[in-house]
């Protein structure tokens, strides 16, 4: 594994942990070069999630893609790494307990809706506010209004149902 500083290809690994459902080994690595770390994840090769997009096209589910998009909507917010990899990981779990092979995409954006509203209010309407792009303004009015009502405490509402 290449050292994400210098390139060095040679590595020790200094510490090995299994996440927490058991379907990742995260490996802090110290390159032998530089003597930086960093940190590998090592999964099961999985059958793809597939994504049915709005316009019918399919697209693979990607993990890292869905990291970015939710560390961009904690910036600044008090959430560590870990939060957001947990957060990952639950997501990929819950969406392969539905058991099917093609997910449309709006099913994945409420879920992510649902677990982000319930981690960080700012988080979850930054998030809303890029997803409204791919929905109508309704929509975006409609989680609005419901967070607005739901005001601080409430968790564990029904997610955005359509
Ligand atoms: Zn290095």
């Amino acid at each position: 594994m290449k050292c994400p500083f210098c390139g060095e290809l040679d590595n020790k690994v200094i510490d090995s942990r299994l996440g927490k459902d058991g379907n990742v080994i995260r490996r802090r690595r110290e390159c032998l070069l530089c003597t930086r770390r960093f940190t590998t994840y090592e999964h099961v090769e999985e059958i793809p999630i597939m994504i049915i997009k709005k316009d019918g096209r399919r697209e693979v589910f990607l993990r890292d893609k869905v990291r970015r998009g939710i560390q961009k909507a904690c910036q600044k917010r008090d959430i560590s790494m870990n939060a957001i990899d947990d957060f990952v990981e639950e997501l990929e779990r819950d969406l392969r307990e539905i058991g099917e092979k093609e997910i449309p995409s709006h099913n994945i954006g409420e879920k992510i809706m649902t677990k982000l509203h319930a981690l960080d209010d700012v988080a979850y309407v930054r998030f809303a506010s890029v997803y409204r792009e791919f929905k109508d303004v309704n929509d975006f009015v409609y989680v609005l209004n419901s967070l607005l009502s739901i005001g601080g405490g409430g968790k564990g509402r029904n997610g955005t149902t359509r």
